[in-house]
């Protein structure tokens, strides 16, 4: 990823990201910094970049033209996302920091002095981000911070990718306290659960502690993280049909968009899918008769109202304009979305496994992939696939069977959480390969206390065969996959 910053004090820049984790990801080029000194662009004969308020006031202000020079030479005219770093922006976040890590490219801009003439910000900004209620000298630190909070959930930056994904803000939670050696320090010992090497008792301690910690000290974290807890337990009453949102949920990828009048939406920002329901009772074929709301029945029983309204724009409208993915289980809701542009991936069958137990794998070599396996996994999953196994990979979410030293096969955990990938070569089927690398996988997911699931492909009778004979329990409904259709 590539980070530009616009500023008058490139040296700060520099020097403030060039140690440390920083450093070291801009030394492997996993990221590049581009410092532009806006001061090079002035056509002031003395280098001057800044002027006197109009209309009076204490202090000087950047001049639009260096600014805008500097802005055009960065992006040579492309449309990039550019954030003005200012107080008067809206708050910095952990949801800022991932929703930029999704960019390609990203422009900063640092005012200084008592900012930038408000003209050109109109023409090149397209966010005003503040890093919180206090005014700084200039925009230099609040740039670092949220190139540091962001740079840190790329691929490659940190050593270990799990150390992002469960970090404070993650799920709405703030992290458990954390001990290294010695295990006694001034007479305080660690915790004796951390000392245990029972991976599931610490997980359950660490949940403990984490919602200990955000109740006291962020009430309105633990507020959201409450809404969630209860929209799991509601939807846990059937959990066959649910895991795909409650997985979501609790794994921290979901967040709630709607869950008012008979109608469900959970939306994983990180892998832009939309998971949709309607809560009702099905009455033969397609139709939705009894709704739990009469509201919500009104909607769907007539959709084409007079004004030519469909009755279902509330529901679609709340679908984020970046979603890309759509998953659901109710036939009428496939119909909705078909006429939204949507097109049916794939129509399968969900499977999960409930048990605590973890499955025998049996004297296999299975590990967790790393970047060496990239080749392997794009001949066998599909190159157009590239992109998405390499930030897989990176993930820690690939595991590999390996016979006599060499990669045979493969399993893997999607964005959103379903287990899925599933490979083995042909000289090394029927030999219960792929049953050891899924259990292999389900594994890995009970230490870390959460349900395993995935969804097959209907009529991929061999995958269905598989999952039962591993204990997974098969949910009663059909599910689609829709895809966005790209605009012509
Ligand atoms: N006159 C401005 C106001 O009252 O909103 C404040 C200007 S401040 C002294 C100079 C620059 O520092 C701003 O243009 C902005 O780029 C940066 N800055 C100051 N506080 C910031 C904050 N809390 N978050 C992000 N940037 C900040």
């Amino acid at each position: 990823m590539i980070f530009h910053v616009l500023t008058l004090f490139p040296h700060m820049i520099r020097q403030g990201l060039g140690d440390s984790i920083m450093g070291k990801a801009i030394d492997r080029g996993v990221i590049t910094l581009d410092v532009v000194d806006i001061r090079t662009y002035t056509q002031e004969r003395h280098g001057q970049v800044d002027d006197y308020p109009y209309g009076g006031g204490a202090g000087m202000l950047m001049q639009a033209q260096p600014v805008y020079d500097a802005h055009r030479a960065v992006t040579g005219g492309k449309a990039l996302r550019t954030v003005y770093v200012t107080p008067q922006g809206k708050p910095f976040t952990q949801k800022y920091a991932r929703e930029f890590a999704r960019e390609e490219e990203l422009v900063f801009l640092c005012g200084h002095y008592e900012g930038i003439d408000e003209r050109v910000l109109e023409e090149v900004v397209t966010d005003r981000i503040s890093i919180g209620d206090y005014v700084l000298s200039g925009g230099e630190l609040a740039a670092m911070v949220m190139i540091d909070a962001t740079a840190r959930l790329l691929p490659g930056v940190l050593g270990n990718s799990l150390s992002a994904q469960e970090e404070s803000f993650h799920n709405d939670l703030l992290e458990y306290p954390q001990y290294t050696r010695p295990p006694v320090w001034h007479g305080r010992s660690v915790p004796q659960v951390l000392l245990s090497g029972d991976h599931r008792k610490v997980e359950a301690w660490r949940l403990e502690q984490s919602v200990l910690r955000t109740r006291l000290a962020r009430p309105d974290l633990y507020e959201r993280y409450l809404r969630k807890q209860q929209l799991i337990c509601r939807l846990s009453g059937d959990k066959r049909n649910h895991i795909h949102m409650t997985e979501s949920l609790k794994r921290g990828l979901g967040e709630i968009l709607a869950d008012q009048d008979g109608e469900i939406l959970v939306y994983d920002r990180d892998n832009r899918i939309c998971m949709l329901e309607l809560q009702c009772t099905q009455h033969g074929g397609r139709t939705l008769a009894a709704l739990e709301t009469e509201a919500a029945c009104d909607r769907i029983k007539e959709p084409a109202g007079e004004s030519g309204s469909t009755g279902w724009e509330h529901l679609t409208g709340k679908i984020p304009e970046e979603t890309e993915w759509c998953l659901v289980n109710q036939e009428p809701l496939v119909e909705l979305l078909q006429k939204e542009g949507y097109r049916i991936f794939n129509q399968c069958s969900q499977f999960l496994y409930t048990l605590k137990e973890p499955l025998p794998v049996g004297h296999r070599d299975i590990r967790l992939l790393t970047m060496e396996h990239i080749e392997y996994l794009c001949t066998h999953y599909g190159e157009e696939h590239r992109s998405y196994l390499q930030e897989r990979i990176e993930s820690g979410s690939m595991y590999g069977a390996f016979v006599e030293g060499v990669l045979r096969g493969f399993v893997g955990l999607h964005g959103e959480g379903s287990i899925g990938f599933l490979y083995v070569e042909e000289c090394c089927r029927r030999q219960g390969l792929a049953g050891s690398l899924e259990a292999y996988c389900v594994n890995r997911q009970l230490e870390r206390g959460w349900i395993p699931y995935g969804h097959v492909v209907q009529g991929n009778v061999a995958s269905q065969v598989l999952q039962e004979k591993l204990g997974f329990y098969k949910a009663g409904k059909t599910f689609w996959w829709l895809e966005k259709k790209p605009c012509n």
